[in-house]
């Protein structure tokens, strides 16, 4: 039998997930000389791009620009897009292997990791990715309401999560009017009430998540102060020598935080505080439910085996008034129908991309993964690509072994038929490219860059569907 990948019998992948992670699968399958393939990318949004769309910033545009090399990739003749048909609801694993010889999970990590202290569930209290959904447009997540009548919030973790979460609440109206924030986040900010917005890493500076970029820019805000307590910028011994050791990065950022700190506030109407070495331990509600303070731990930190640097509580604790919490304590991925997951560390069962049997560990024919949902939520977008030659790699070795599945309709008109039959109202590259066009003219007519559908209803109508 003749190996798929030629002329005759193009190699048949199917990726799940339009992000980052399913865009570098599909160009790395694409680099391959000698190889013919048929790569068909589905996402259960109609957009695609994944949480460049829905989860960066809007007020970090530059970024957004990453869009450029994925559009490329999709507008190969041998890539079709399938917009809003989701695995698990529209088509199933046992679909797929019936019509590909490769099948690449790429879904992302779609919720968050839980803190496990009293109180988190109050009203009032939200995880942070929700609030980054919502004010991008996500159309799941439209719906959803954040009291920004409250004064004071807080934002529990210190990576760039929590660093755009804060951002967009130190924005002014007009910082916000020139992005491609959703509308009513955009009406629903301009009346936001909040003035002091705390961000809390339970770790030293020297451990701080975000990135310099991100601690560079918040001293750039136009209305508001960002202010570091002088006590808390100081390095104890550990992080001294861990960052005598480690220097770069790193230092740089600890520099950036040390001359922020005790610095002299310039009177903004709002202000950003950033704070170290403390962690909540509760959250207490008012007497109608909702949050109205947190308890805080002082942390110390200490040397772990491995010599990484944890925090420990104190016996020094302190209550903070705040009636907005944000949970910016990382992503979570969330399991797929029919795949086997990790659910320890919320990943795909996997070994360097290799979907694996829970019961034998022996790779799953055919199947792999790439992205947050193979390695957990870390690393900047780029990283994203070394992850999925990883992982293509491994799927070039295998098609050279002869190790694929065997689709019993490998024919391209097979797979979109039965696409047709499931979802009618899927989305196709095309399709997507209108509703940009549609977006982008929006925007122009506002001086933004586009004005975002956050419905799929709304998305249909566009169309005249
Ligand atoms: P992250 O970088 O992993 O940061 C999570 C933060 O939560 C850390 O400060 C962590 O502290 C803290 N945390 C975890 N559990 C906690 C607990 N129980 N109590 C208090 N704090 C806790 O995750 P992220 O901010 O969600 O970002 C995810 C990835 O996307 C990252 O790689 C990030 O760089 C990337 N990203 C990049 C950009 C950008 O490039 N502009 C923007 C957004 C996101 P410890 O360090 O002590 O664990």
């Amino acid at each position: 039998m003749t190996l798929p990948g030629s002329k005759d019998t193009p190699l048949r992948v199917a990726i799940i997930g339009a992000g980052p992670a399913g865009f570098y699968t599909a160009d790395h399958l694409l680099k391959q000389k000698n190889l013919s393939l048929e790569i068909d990318i589905f996402d259960r949004l109609p957009t695609p791009y994944g949480l460049v769309r829905a989860g960066v910033a809007p007020d970090h545009q530059k970024i957004k620009s990453v869009t450029k090399v994925y559009d490329k990739i999709a507008a190969h003749p041998n890539v079709r897009f399938f917009g809003g048909v989701e695995l698990g609801k529209d088509i199933s694993v046992a679909d797929l292997m019936a019509h590909y010889h490769q099948i690449v999970y790429a879904v992302g990590a779609q919720s968050d990791r839980r803190m496990g202290i009293p109180g988190e569930d109050l009203p009032g209290s939200h995880p942070a990715t929700e609030f980054v959904a919502w004010y991008n447009g996500h159309p799941d997540f439209t719906d959803y309401q954040f009291d920004l009548s409250q004064e004071q919030a807080v934002v529990i973790g210190i990576g760039n999560v929590a660093m755009d979460v804060a951002r967009i609440l130190c924005r002014t109206p007009e910082e916000l009017q020139k992005t491609d924030i959703a509308d009513y986040a955009l009406e629903a900010l301009k009346k936001s009430k909040v003035k002091e917005v705390y961000i809390l890493g339970r770790r030293g500076p020297a451990q701080a998540k975000f990135t310099t970029p991100e601690i560079k820019e918040v001293a750039e805000l136009a209305d508001a102060d960002v202010f570091i307590l002088p006590e808390e910028a100081k390095l104890d011994e550990l992080s001294q020598t861990q960052l005598a050791q480690e220097g770069g990065k790193a230092a740089q950022k600890v520099k950036i935080i040390q001359s922020y700190a005790g610095r002299k506030t310039e009177g903004k109407s709002r202000r950003l505080t950033i704070r170290f070495l403390v962690s909540p331990v509760e959250l207490f509600g008012d007497e109608r439910g909702g949050v109205r303070a947190m308890r805080l731990v002082k942390n110390e930190l200490y040397a772990t085996e491995s010599g990484a640097l944890r925090p420990r509580a104190t016996d020094q604790f302190e209550d903070l008034e705040v009636g907005l919490v944000f949970r910016s304590v990382g992503y979570r991925g969330l399991p797929l129908p029919g795949v086997p997951f990790y659910d320890a560390w919320g990943v795909i069962l996997n070994e360097k991309g290799r979907v694996l049997d829970p019961d034998t560990k022996e790779h799953r024919l055919g199947e792999y993964t790439a992205g947050w949902i193979k390695r957990g939520p870390s690393g900047v977008i780029g990283t994203n690509r070394a992850d999925a030659v990883e992982t293509v790699n491994l799927m070039l070795e295998d098609l050279s072994s002869g190790i694929t599945l065997n689709p019993i309709r490998p024919e391209p008109e097979a797979a979109e038929a039965l696409i047709r039959q499931r979802q009618p109202n899927f989305f196709s590259y095309e399709d997507w490219l209108e509703l940009d066009k549609i977006e982008r003219a929006k925007g122009k007519a506002q001086g933004r860059p586009r004005v975002k559908f956050t419905s799929v209803k709304e998305m249909l109508a566009a169309l005249g569907r």
